[in-house]
This record gives C-alpha cells, sequence and structure tokens, in this order.
C-alpha cells in the first residue's frame, strides 16, 4: 500500500516513507485548555484521527505513535481564571480551569469517535526540556538572554554557516521582507525586531518555573517552544509527520522548526508537513462577536458525535469547510440509513474502494462516495470500511434508542399506538389505522409496513 501525504514545506504530494516503519511517528498540536473547544478544533482532531487510524492499518497497532499535545500555560488560561474563580489563589483556579476544560476536551473528542493518542502530554509537565532546548539554543548563538527574558534569533539561524534549513522556508516567506516589513514599537529586550520569546518572566502570582541558566528571576516559556520539547521528549529530535491547522504554519510551526533544527543542527524537524483547512459556519468566519460561534459541546446536545465526524469527513481536509445545518441533515440521514443495514453485520475487510482514495492524501470525499457505493452491494464490507473510518461505535438499537431519547417520544407510547393499529387494519378499519399513522408523524415517528410487519423510526 502506498500512502501518499501533501507536505506543506516541499509543496507537493509525496510518498509517505516512514523514517521506522515498527515506529512511525506523528505529532499534532493539541488545545490550549481555557474554555470549551469549538466546532472548528474539532477539525483537526477528526482529520488527524483518520490519518492515524490509516497508519494503523498500513503499519500495525503497535507501530505507530501518535503525540497530541495540551497546551496548560497560557494567557489566555490565566485571565480566565482570575475571572471564574476570583477567590482562589491564580494557581489554584488555573488548575481548575484546566483540569475542567481538559476534561471536557476529553469528552468532547470522545463523542466524535476520535481515537486517544498513543501520548497527551502537558505543557507544565515538560519545563525541564524545555530548557535544556533553550539553553542549547543560547550556547549555539541561536538565541540570547535579555532582561530576564530568553530570545530567539531567525537572523543568527539564517547567518549560521551549516546546513540548517532557512528561517521562513516553511511558509514561504522571506527572512528580509519581515525585517523591512517590521513594525517600529519592538520590545526594548529585543535585538531584531523578528525575534521571538522563548522564555519570559511571570508576573507576580503566575505561574512560574526556575529560568534557564543566566536569569536568576523564574519565569515561564514561551508557546512555541513547548512544541519542541514535547516532541523532542515523545518522538526524537526528527519524525515523521507533524499536523495541525492552517494558521499554525507561521508563525508557531516555522518557529518550532527554528527551534528543533538549531538545538540539535538538524535539517528537518518532521518529514512531512500536513495542515487542516479552515472551517467556517454557513459561508461566515467563525467568531464570538458574529454570534455563530458554536462549541462541539452544544452540537452534540443535537447530534450524535458520528454524524458531526461525517458532516467533516464529506469536505477534503486541505479545502476549507462551510459547516451547514442543511449539510449536517443530510450526514444524519446517511448515518441512519448505514447503522440501519450495517451497524449489526459482521464487519468485512475495508473496500479498496474506500481505501486507495484514503492512500491518496487522505482523499475521505471520494472515500464517502465508494462507501455509497458499496450500500447497494457489499453490506459486510461497508461495515468494514466504516469501522476504518471511526464509524459504527454502537449497535443500531443504541443508536436508534439515543435518537429516541434525544426526539422525547416515548418508545412504549409508540408500539402500544402500533398494536392498535395493527388491530384496527385486522378488523378493516382503514380510518382509524390512518389517524394513527398521522398521529404518529405528528410525534415524529414514520413507520413502514412490509410483510415481515411494521417497522418505525423517528424521522430527523
Ligand atoms: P487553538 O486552540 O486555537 O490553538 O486551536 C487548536 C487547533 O484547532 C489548531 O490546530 C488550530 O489550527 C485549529 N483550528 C482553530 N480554529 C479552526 C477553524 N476555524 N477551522 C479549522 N481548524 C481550526
Ligand atoms: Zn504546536
Amino acid at each position: 500500500m502506498e500512502l501518499r501525504l501533501y507536505d506543506t514545506l516541499s509543496r507537493e504530494k509525496r510518498t509517505f516513507v516512514p523514517l521506522d516503519p515498527n515506529n512511525v511517528r506523528m505529532y499534532v498540536c493539541g488545545p490550549t485548555v481555557y474554555d470549551f473547544a469549538h466546532i472548528g478544533n474539532a477539525r483537526p482532531v477528526i482529520v488527524f484521527d483518520v490519518l492515524f487510524r490509516l497508519l494503523r492499518h498500513i503499519y500495525g497497532e503497535a507501530h505507530v505513535k501518535y503525540v497530541r499535545n495540551i497546551t496548560d500555560v497560557d494567557d489566555k488560561i490565566n485571565d480566565r481564571a482570575a475571572r471564574d474563580f476570583p477567590g482562589l489563589p491564580l494557581n489554584e483556579a488555573i488548575r481548575k480551569v484546566t483540569e475542567q476544560t481538559g476534561r471536557q476536551f476529553h469528552a468532547d473528542v470522545d463523542a466524535l469517535g476520535a481515537l486517544r493518542p498513543s501520548v497527551e502530554p502537558r505543557a507544565t509537565e515538560h519545563i525541564g526540556e524545555m530548557r535544556e532546548i533553550i539553553e542549547k539554543l543560547v550556547a549555539g548563538g541561536f538565541a540570547y538572554v535579555a532582561e530576564d527574558h530568553v530570545l530567539f534569533s531567525p537572523q543568527a539561524m539564517n547567518a549560521a554557516n551549516s546546513a540548517l534549513p532557512r528561517y521562513g522556508a516553511l511558509s514561504k516567506r522571506s527572512l528580509d521582507e519581515m525585517i523591512a516589513g517590521a513594525r517600529v514599537d519592538v520590545a526594548p529586550y529585543k535585538r531584531d525586531a523578528t525575534d521571538f520569546v522563548l522564555w519570559k518572566p511571570s508576573k507576580p502570582g503566575e505561574p512560574s518555573w526556575p529560568s534557564p541558566s543566566g536569569i536568576k528571576a523564574e519565569g515561564r516559556p514561551g508557546w512555541h517552544i513547548e512544541c519542541s520539547a514535547m516532541a523532542w521528549k515523545h518522538l526524537g529530535e526528527h519524525f515523521d509527520i507533524h499536523g495541525g491547522g492552517i494558521d499554525l504554519v507561521f508563525p508557531h510551526h516555522e518557529n518550532e522548526v527554528a527551534q528543533t533544527c538549531c538545538a540539535f543542527h538538524r535539517e528537518r524537524m518532521a518529514n512531512y508537513w500536513m495542515h487542516n483547512g479552515f472551517l467556517q459556519v454557513e459561508s461566515e468566519k467563525m467568531s464570538k462577536s458574529l454570534g455563530n460561534f458554536i462549541t462541539i459541546h452544544e452540537l452534540l446536545r443535537d447530534w450524535p458525535g458520528e454524524v458531526l465526524r461525517l458532516n467533516m469527513l464529506k469536505t477534503h481536509y486541505r479545502s476549507p469547510i462551510d459547516w451547514t445545518m442543511k449539510s449536517l441533515e443530510e450526514s444524519a440521514k446517511t448515518l441512519d440509513d448505514w447503522y440501519r443495514v450495517a451497524a449489526d453485520v459482521a464487519p468485512g475487510e475495508p473496500a479498496a474502494s474506500v481505501v486507495e482514495p484514503l492512500l491518496d492524501d487522505l482523499n475521505t470525499p471520494q472515500a464517502i462516495a465508494a462507501l455509497h457505493g458499496l450500500r447497494g452491494n457489499d453490506i459486510a464490507s461497508l461495515a468494514g470500511s466504516l469501522r476504518l473510518l471511526g464509524f459504527l461505535s454502537e449497535s443500531a438499537a443504541q443508536w436508534e434508542g439515543r435518537k429516541q431519547q434525544a426526539s422525547g417520544v416515548d418508545a412504549k407510547e409508540v408500539e402500544r399506538l402500533l398494536a392498535e393499529r395493527t388491530a384496527a387494519r385486522s378488523r378493516k378499519d382503514f380510518g382509524e389505522s390512518d389517524r394513527i399513522r398521522d398521529l404518529l408523524a405528528a410525534m415524529g415517528v414514520t413507520i413502514k409496513d412490509s410483510k415481515e410487519g411494521t417497522t418505525w423510526e423517528i424521522a430527523r
């Protein structure tokens, strides 16, 4: 099986060759845990879960390591903690916020059918590794200490006469243009406008840790260094795939590459850089001010997680996605049907017609088209293929039962009315049987008569 992936660095689809097929390694930037995750945040979770499943399918479950971090040190977390728990000491309040938000994130992504990554490292548990990388960077002349900060110098990186990548290569930005376009009001401790923070002082009461050598006061890390440290600890200096949303290419991933490559004198950090496109809602950018900001948590009240998952995968991961009610309704209908015909069937091997498009840079829309094709002729293979994609985690009865619960329809009452209708029909009282059918329809229940008897379901 040949897998081809689009690599943001080389701007082309390339055949995926792992560094070690017995230990395929992938890192994806995870959430900053300060609030409910929104449906845009669900996109990298679902997309890279499909890739994780596909890699396990190709290389074997025991041979793929997927790391997705949890960023639990950030100004937004501090602000939230101070706002929500004004009576508590800040550090305690922060712990409450990150614990609550972390738990909620797990509940959300579990419901979306995403497997837990192999490791979910927390930034606050990797401060030692961050300090170590920072000290290597200072020793190598790529970073410097100024006013209790440590700053990385992209200009020092690009001046180095070595096999390092150029700063700006990933995001295709020229450092010269960045220098020319730099703003004038640059923080006084920076030598150059393009320098970025590796370490900074903490304000009184804020979380703080012993600083890298050369700084007496305690401090805290910048955001970019966190991922370099966690990826290094769990995947090594050089690994296979690094992913995240397209908004992370610059500056976050550009800076991660700079830190890791300069600290370890490497030409590359990851061999493939993958980025998902952005999600918008009913053709508008999602934002709190527009009032169209939707959390995964809210959506899960109205829709099973697998409906959100299917809806996400109908669009190719690199294209922008327009999240609409209409499309959600269609996804729900499709899954209702697949559950009815395939959930209780012994799954066969995933079909080649589904796997092949996935091998071509995760072409999920084409894989879904192939699922529709299997619906008419190979239900066992439909079941196996759906499972490969992370669907059918429930039985058909559980799925239908949940729908009934969500709709507020009382199954016992429906059964009672159906029995009455059957009795009316057998005494040829069609007026009464039609009345009961209309009554059920008004409750949102559709019935189907066949030779085997009458079945019913909740119309969405
Ligand atoms: P954040 O918590 O903002 O750092 O985002 C966590 C992940 O969600 C990152 O990989 C982002 O790139 C991604 N992300 C954020 N907003 C969107 C969006 N509207 N569409 C797709 N991905 C997003
Ligand atoms: Zn990151």
